[in-house]
């Protein structure tokens, strides 16, 4: 399987009304002066290529940029450490990203050989890592067995607002599972959806990384 090249991950993710930080992908220099003037303080930076899966693991992800002069020295830092990883990687652009806040979920969609895309909910971090906190349903989903798969984690009162961490938008955050279910259904060549993490506080949502994965010789378009 490979990754979903970003301008059509993209073109998904808008079909779908995932909702998105405030972005720009920026291929050089200039590119990045221009939207360090179009978002705001802090921002986040990481390498698009379809040669990197798992950015940070070669530490081709940056997080709050506090500057236009942070911003820019991680520019060229985050490409270093691209060359440096693959040098030959065809490197889509760096993606500039306002940060996000809030509680760690993920959300992803499988496809399972008998019971076609399958979809996952979990809380992010140490959670799904260790205490396999997560819970599926068959696509397609409706806002009440969404509610029912985040009711069914275990650290679901994270999600319900303890000590400091604020209420979530549980409504918005069913919308977002219902649709992300009609889009595994309607796009057949898409193998795998992962929306990790999704940062929910109590009245935004923002999929600050999505991966989508086809198939080796996947129809694209
Ligand atoms: P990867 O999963 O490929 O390593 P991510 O884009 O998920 O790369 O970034 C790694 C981590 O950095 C995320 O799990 C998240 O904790 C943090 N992060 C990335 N972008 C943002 C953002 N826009 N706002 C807040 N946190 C972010
Ligand atoms: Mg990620």
């Amino acid at each position: 399987m490979e990754l979903l090249d970003f301008v059509t991950t993209q073109k998904r993710v808008w079909e779908a009304k995932l909702p998105l930080p405030r972005q720009v992908l920026v291929r050089d220099r200039k590119e990045l002066d221009r939207a360090c003037k179009k978002l705001h303080f802090p921002l986040a930076m990481k390498v698009i290529a379809s040669a990197f899966v798992h950015k940070s693991d070669a530490k081709l992800v940056r997080t709050g940029l506090l500057d236009h002069k942070d911003t820019v020295q991680a520019y060229v830092e985050l490409l270093r450490h691209a060359r440096k990883a693959d040098a030959h990687a065809a490197i889509e652009g760096l993606l500039v990203q306002e940060m996000a806040r809030g509680t760690e979920l993920i959300l992803g969609v499988k496809r399972d050989p008998s019971f076609g895309p399958v979809i996952m909910a979990g809380l992010g971090g140490i959670f799904v890592e260790v205490c396999k906190d997560v819970s599926f349903r068959v696509c397609p989903i409706t806002r009440r067995d969404a509610k029912a798969m985040l009711s069914e984690l275990k650290g679901k009162t994270l999600l319900e607002g303890v000590r400091g961490t604020p209420k979530a938008d549980l409504a918005g955050l069913s919308s977002i599972m219902v649709r992300l279910s009609k889009l595994a259904l309607k796009h057949p060549e898409i193998a795998e959806i992962d929306l990790n993490p999704v940062l929910v506080d109590a009245k935004t949502i923002r999929a600050v990384d999505v991966r989508m994965l086809v198939a080796d010789s996947g129809v694209r378009g």
